[in-house]
């Protein structure tokens, strides 16, 4: 792909504007620190624009049925899936992830060709229960729903999001974020030719101030989906609570445990957990960060599991198909992990990996035996790192393994099935995988957080959800 033809500009009514304050940002390639992009960045005025778009849109796109809604997404999916080259480049040039990693093209194609024909599931309830009625209840879009998304999947958190709404029948104006807006605006270029129609969905580039933070606090917006950190959940919350109660729902952070019993496959598991916490060098929600060992398999495990997370050659260009564990997303990531090793490093024992020191990059590091109370245990760090501690009985497991405000995936691993549904109803996560763990997932279970990790589910199943409002029509018949 070219560079010259990267699209930087804000995408409002299907067309591609300069920023209302003509301010830009720079996206930087975090593997050869060169900047590759000035991009447009949108402020409250850019969001009122898009609202005021979205908000003339949404009556003729509510009104359209599933079916012609469907196309529009149908053809997106298409075009997405024709786009997967550029969309891995662009990826890997602004967030350093490997082309040889890139899934998210085909997850967004298969997402998009569900909601595609989903609309026609959005369905209420009859009654005749009330003497002299037929009662109903109904489902409606919102209308316009503000969508804001993280860096570390953009084009997934952009299609989960905007598939169900639209094939709801609600308009969008979604905020990528700055630190990776180019695959959005890419899209965004694809949503013309898919034949949405002007207004349906808008797309901005910016930071959380004050774009983001306008988002939350729009009187005109009703509903707003949100990926990121827990951190930006409770602004993002308190500025719907503020401003128009809107509705919000939200994907947030983990700090995700791995329970390993000493009858469990240690081979397997220790492939499945290492892979888990170096995808995306550790930039992943759903890592399990914190993995508890049985006592008596401790040796072997920590063997297996650090034989094959520290094989991870680091230094490469994510570019190479050869690549598969990039730099950190920028130096603002790389310096807060570096920041998190030296915490680390006081609290417990560093016995593997640490900072690369080339460039952006970190090593997969391993700490053991660290308590349970310090920082990197409890905070997120978004890295290449995982906690290894032990335990007894699973007892003990169960009482580690929940002391996290965090709620997200959970894991373990034995073949005492017993043990597995017992450890599965007591850990703390909106999803357990047993004798699995993250990445695995299923598009039609639910996916979502517990605690501090999120509010409502995502999936093929729960999406739409989220996007409509429960109204109840009755209708009075005459006198029975
Ligand atoms: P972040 O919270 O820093 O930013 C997310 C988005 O919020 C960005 O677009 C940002 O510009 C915007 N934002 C920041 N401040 C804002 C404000 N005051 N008002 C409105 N918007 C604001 O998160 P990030 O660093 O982009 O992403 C990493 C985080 O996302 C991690 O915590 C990770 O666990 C989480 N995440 C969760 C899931 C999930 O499905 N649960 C998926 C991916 C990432």
């Amino acid at each position: 792909m070219d560079n010259q033809k990267i699209e930087t500009r804000l995408f409002i009514n299907n067309e591609f504007r300069p920023s209302a304050s003509g301010k830009q940002f720079k996206v930087v390639n975090p593997f050869t620190r060169e900047p590759i992009a000035e991009v447009h960045e949108a402020n409250e005025q850019d969001v009122d624009d898009a609202v005021a778009a979205a908000k003339a849109a949404f009556p003729a796109w509510r009104d359209l049925g599933p079916k012609e809604r469907g196309a529009c997404l149908h053809k997106l999916a298409d075009l997405i899936q024709e786009s997967m080259n550029d969309l891995a480049y662009l990826e890997s040039i602004s967030t350093g992830r490997p082309v040889s990693q890139y899934f998210d093209a085909a997850a967004a194609a298969d997402n998009l060709s569900y909601f595609a024909e989903a609309g026609w599931t959005i369905q209420g309830t009859s009654s005749l229960h009330t003497p002299g009625h037929l009662n109903l209840t109904v489902k409606q879009p919102y209308g316009v729903v503000g969508c804001i998304i993280p860096w570390n999947i953009p084009v997934l958190a952009f299609v989960m999001k905007v598939a169900p709404a639209v094939a709801a029948g609600n308009t969008v104006v979604l905020k990528s974020s700055e630190k990776a807006p180019l695959t959005s605006l890419y899209v965004a270029n694809l949503i013309a030719k898919a034949g949405f129609p002007p207004g349906v969905i808008n797309v901005l580039s910016g930071y959380g101030v004050p774009a983001g933070a306008a988002i939350a606090s729009h009187m005109e917006i009703r509903c707003l989906s949100f990926t990121g950190s827990s951190f930006t959940g409770q602004k993002i919350q308190a500025a719907a609570a503020k401003s128009n109660m809107k509705v919000v729902h939200m994907e947030l952070g983990g700090k995700s445990p791995a329970v390993v019993f000493e009858d469990a496959d240690l081979e397997s598991a220790a492939v499945q957990t290492q892979f888990s916490v170096r995808m995306l060098s550790g930039q992943a929600c759903i890592a399990n960060t914190r993995i508890y060992i049985q006592e008596s398999v401790a040796e072997k495990f920590l063997a297996l599991f650090k034989e094959k997370f520290t094989a991870a050659r680091v230094g490469d260009n994510p570019l190479e198909p050869s690549s598969h564990h990039g730099p950190q997303v920028d130096e603002i990531q790389y310096n807060r992990i570096k920041n998190y090793l030296e915490i680390g490093e006081k609290e417990g024992k560093l016995t593997a990996g640490g900072d690369a020191k080339d460039g952006f990059f970190i090593k997969p590091t391993v700490f053991e035996n660290t308590p349970e109370d310090a920082r990197i245990m409890k905070e997120e760090i978004f890295g290449p790192v995982v906690a290894i501690n032990t335990f007894k009985s699973e007892e003990e497991a169960v009482e580690k393994a929940n002391d996290t405000n965090f709620g997200l995936y959970a894991s373990v691993f034995t073949k005492d099935v017993d043990r597995a549904v017992r450890m599965s109803k007591a850990l703390e996560a909106g999803v357990v995988g047993v004798n699995c763990t993250s990445p695995s997932m299923a598009n039609d279970t639910a996916f979502g957080g517990f605690k501090m990790s999120g509010l409502g589910r995502d999936g093929y199943l729960h999406s739409l959800e989220n996007y409509v409002e429960t109204k109840s029509i009755l209708f009075k018949t005459g006198s029975s």
